[in-house]
């Protein structure tokens, strides 16, 4: 048993917060066991003392050593919506659950443009376009192309891309067209993911992030919290996707959607979010961590410790198929406690 691994506590965390601050991650075991110190120590809700507390505020000290005080702020047009043949049990769109998202094949040009020019003005720094779909097929991927190509001539904004399972010469093409970033959520663990989805494996998610950054993008990859996974799941997906080689991790909370095979699942607590956010933190310190859908229903004091716990990064606007935060508020909240965007 080497050091590390006797200890308990604060001293744990003290141990664990040294070596994130150099950009270590730390081994989900020793998190988990932190976990169970809150539990035999404190009230388990409350963020604001205790080891809880402590956790949140390394969670935070790694946050500003490797990342500083500008948050990462994204957003996103959803170019195809609903109709998708895949069985993902979360998800509004898969045309199996029923759920009456709206539905379309392809977002109309003024759609695309006014949504783009109104998260330009806002300041917004990253702008994807995200499909529904297994993946998207390469006729559509060159009029998607289109529209990056016309972006690039009135707006600044980074350019990502969330189109399914692309192969190379997909990617290839949208790099072509300027994107420099593709999301791909690994969604939940590996040993989680198949209990959720059989039409696809992680496998094939696995695939076309490696090919996108052999292509040359960056990837962003994270998945959705609050699906009935465990702590320790939830762990293993900010895990495996640093190992990935994420540089972004977005963070949802599961919106049980009437129709969905999840639509009775109990919301996760604000306290398990509070807690993820700052384990995932020290999970994959020099990964943004990147609060995203879901984030309306958390209430402004759990939204700021995640903010001064961890997270820094969101997806700001309106998100895919549930509402978000207004652009404003979310910038009056970043400034509130501390953060620049
Ligand atoms: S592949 Fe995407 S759009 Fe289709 S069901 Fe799964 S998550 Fe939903």
């Amino acid at each position: 048993m080497n050091d590390i691994e006797s200890l308990q506590g604060t001293a744990l965390l003290a141990a664990i917060e040294e070596k994130a601050l150099r950009g270590e991650p730390a081994p989900i075991s020793l998190c988990l066991r932190l976990a169970d110190d809150i539990n035999s120590s404190q009230a388990p809700h409350d963020w604001n003392s205790g080891l809880f507390s402590a956790i949140c505020d390394a969670a935070d000290r790694v946050r500003e050593a490797l990342h500083g005080d500008v948050a990462d702020t994204c957003s996103i047009v959803n170019g195809r919506s609903g109709r998708c043949t895949e069985d993902c049990k979360w998800c509004a769109q898969a045309s199996r659950h029923h759920t009456g998202c709206r539905e379309y094949e392809f977002v109309s040009d003024e759609e695309y443009f006014s949504t783009l020019r109104a998260n330009d003005a806002a300041g917004v720094k990253r702008f994807s376009i995200v499909c529904s779909g297994r993946k998207v097929a390469m006729n559509d991927i060159r009029r998607f192309c289109d529209l990056y190509r016309r972006s690039q001539e009135i707006s600044g904004m980074s350019l990502c891309a969330s189109m399914g399972l692309l192969n190379r010469e997909e990617l290839q093409a949208l790099y072509d067209a300027g994107v420099r970033r593709y999301h791909c959520n690994l969604e939940t663990s590996a040993s989680y993911f198949p209990t959720l989805c059989t039409t696809h494996t992680r496998e094939d998610k696995l695939r076309t992030i490696r090919m996108a950054r052999e292509v040359g993008m960056e990837v962003c990859s994270g998945g959705i919290i609050g699906m009935g996974e465990t702590l320790a799941q939830r762990l293993e997906l900010a895990a495996e996707s640093r190992d990935a080689g994420a540089i972004s991790i977005p963070v949802n909370l599961l919106n049980p959607i009437k129709g969905t095979p999840l639509e009775n699942t109990p919301l996760i607590s604000e306290p398990e979010v509070v807690l993820t956010i700052a384990l995932m933190r020290l999970v994959a310190p020099k990964q943004t961590i990147r609060f995203a859908g879901g984030r309306a229903r958390m209430s402004a004091d759990a939204t700021a410790r995640m903010l001064r716990g961890g997270a820094n990064g969101a997806i700001v606007g309106d998100m895919l198929t549930t509402i978000g935060n207004a652009m404003e508020e979310d910038r009056k909240l970043f400034t509130s406690v501390g953060l620049k965007i």
